[in-house]
């Protein structure tokens, strides 16, 4: 299956190279090593701390070894990720102790919703950790380094988002810079909803939205460094409910339909939305955006009326299933995504039967699952009749085993037809480059390295068990006017 873009996935932000950000001081750089864990908010905190860090003289490394500062932004949704923090912070210590041997000092910081959770408790769990950061106080980075130079443990786990907020608008004002053609932008974070089994009300505090002209002018400056396709981020994005200059409230359909006037932002996509907050301006934004993509990540997390009662999600399944029709009948041929636990508590066969059935009935494009993890401080971790991890493993196992056959159809329905694909990055192979469908799908091909930030015409020739391998349509220039049809199929190429 899929790997999760929100779970468990492990990258080294590229940051600021001198190179690109003029206000890196001096000759006297030090390294700065950040490896993120988790969701896509992680990716984007992660590139801004080393933004923060880069007027500090912080470059960016891909090798610990070789860092003065390493953090691990770090991911508190289930168990795992937390205790994954800390087998790593055994092996920094390692790392440590070998630049000590070679007179070289290293600052360790863990950053992100292990931190707001755990806060002083890392330091005494891992005493090398030097600074522990909440997902709010990453503007603060430079002021609290300083105070671990001067000797101190540092914890800073306030919630002020406003003023992170403020310096994320502060950073627009600096000068534009290379981007590569994909990016992620925060446009609200936190979460009101409170469901039974998740900490991020706790960990990243009530819901707060960005202006509607912080986000514009980001995304303005995204766009003139070249990003075609912007991803809005939020813990529960399509909550978001942003102030314009006027006073007025917009919502995300209202964002959306701004953003899409900007010149050269081709693509967006906005992920993780609340089946409640799908509101009809949202829907409707599918129906009129050209730009905006064809994939949508719903989580519904169960199928059993009862179930979905106990995670406090305050819909049914059947609301949800006329919710789905509606979004289909606006866009035809979205893909749809969604989450999905089992073995919540007291979960019994027909319940999880209820989520197969609605699986099933749905039929996702992708999807991620996960087994219930009980997360101290949350309702869900003290109910009754909770279920054996062996329960858990089978079921995961069978409703992931229906994920992959819906995945391998969608997939394979695309073979033969005609999208655009932005092209991203280098492939593993010489002469290979990965871009991204319109439904989110990795796209294989042979072409030129320099058709990397360029979108393209191609045709689906092969289905891979996780991405799709294309062929250049010959003669098809940039296709960056996001008025062309996003669907066609073969011998349909204008
Ligand atoms: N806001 C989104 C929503 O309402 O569905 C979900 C965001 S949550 C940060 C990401 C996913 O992690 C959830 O959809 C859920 O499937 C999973 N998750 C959260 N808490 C979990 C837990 N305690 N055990 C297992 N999975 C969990
Ligand atoms: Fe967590 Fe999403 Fe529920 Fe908010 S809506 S509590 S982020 S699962």
């Amino acid at each position: 299956m899929t790997s999760r873009p929100e779970a468990e996935q492990e990258t080294t932000p590229s940051a600021v190279s001198p190179a690109q950000d003029q206000t890196v001081k001096g000759t006297n750089t030090r390294k700065v090593f950040v490896r993120t864990y988790g969701c896509q908010m992680n990716v984007y905190d992660s590139e801004r701390m080393t933004d923060v860090l880069a007027p500090e003289g912080f470059e960016a490394t891909d090798d610990m070894e070789d860092a003065d500062l390493v953090i691990l932004n770090t991911c508190h949704i289930r168990e795992k990720a937390a205790e994954k923090v800390y087998s790593e912070l055994g092996r920094i210590r390692k790392v440590k102790q070998e630049r000590a041997r070679h007179g070289k000092d290293m600052m360790v910081g863990v950053a992100g919703c292990v931190a707001q959770a755990e806060g002083e408790e890392i330091s005494r769990r891992a005493p090398i950790v030097d600074l522990v950061v909440g997902p709010q106080s990453y503007h603060q980075l430079p002021g609290l380094l300083s105070k671990v130079r001067n000797g101190n443990k540092v914890v800073e786990t306030e919630f002020d988002i406003d003023a992170k907020f403020d310096h994320l608008s502060a950073r627009a004002e600096r000068p534009v810079m290379k981007r590569p053609p994909a990016a992620f932008l925060t446009v609200q974070e936190g979460c009101d909803k409170f469901c039974t089994f998740c900490v991020v009300p706790y960990t990243r505090g009530a819901e707060v939205s960005r202006s509607v002209e912080q986000i514009v002018a980001e995304a303005e400056r995204m766009a003139a460094g070249g990003v075609r396709e912007v991803t809005l981020l939020g813990q529960n994005v399509n909550a978001y409910h942003g102030e314009a200059k006027d006073g007025s409230i917009w919502g995300l359909g209202r964002l959306l339909r701004r953003l899409a006037d900007i010149d050269g932002l081709d693509r967006l996509r906005y992920t993780t939305s609340h089946p409640r907050d799908m509101d009809d301006d949202l829907i409707l934004a599918h129906r009129d955006l050209k730009s905006l993509m064809p994939y949508l990540h719903l989580p519904v997390q169960s199928g059993s009326d009862k179930i979905l009662k106990s995670m406090n999600r305050r819909h049914t399944r059947d609301e949800y299933f006329r919710l789905i029709d509606r979004i289909r009948e606006a866009a035809p041929d979205i893909a749809l995504s969604g989450d999905f636990i089992v073995g919540f508590p007291d979960e019994t066969d027909q319940d999880f039967a209820d989520t197969m059935d609605l699986i099933r009935r749905v039929e996702y494009g992708s999807a991620f699952s996960f087994k219930y993890s009980q997360r101290p401080g949350t309702p869900g971790a003290t109910m009754d009749n909770q279920v054996p991890e062996d329960v858990k493993s089978a079921r995961l196992a069978e409703l992931q085993a229906l994920i992959s056959g819906q995945q391998k159809a969608f997939n394979a329905s695309r073979r033969g037809m005609v999208c655009d694909v932005l092209l991203e990055k280098k492939g593993r192979n010489p002469g290979q480059i990965v871009g991204k469908s319109p439904w989110l799908q990795p796209v294989q091909l042979d072409a030129a390295e320099d058709l990397i930030g360029s979108i393209q015409a191609v045709e689906i020739v092969e289905i891979g068990s996780n991405s799709l391998f294309g062929q250049l349509i010959a003669g098809q220039d940039d296709h960056a006017n996001p008025g062309l049809p996003r669907l066609r199929s073969k011998g349909d190429v204008i």
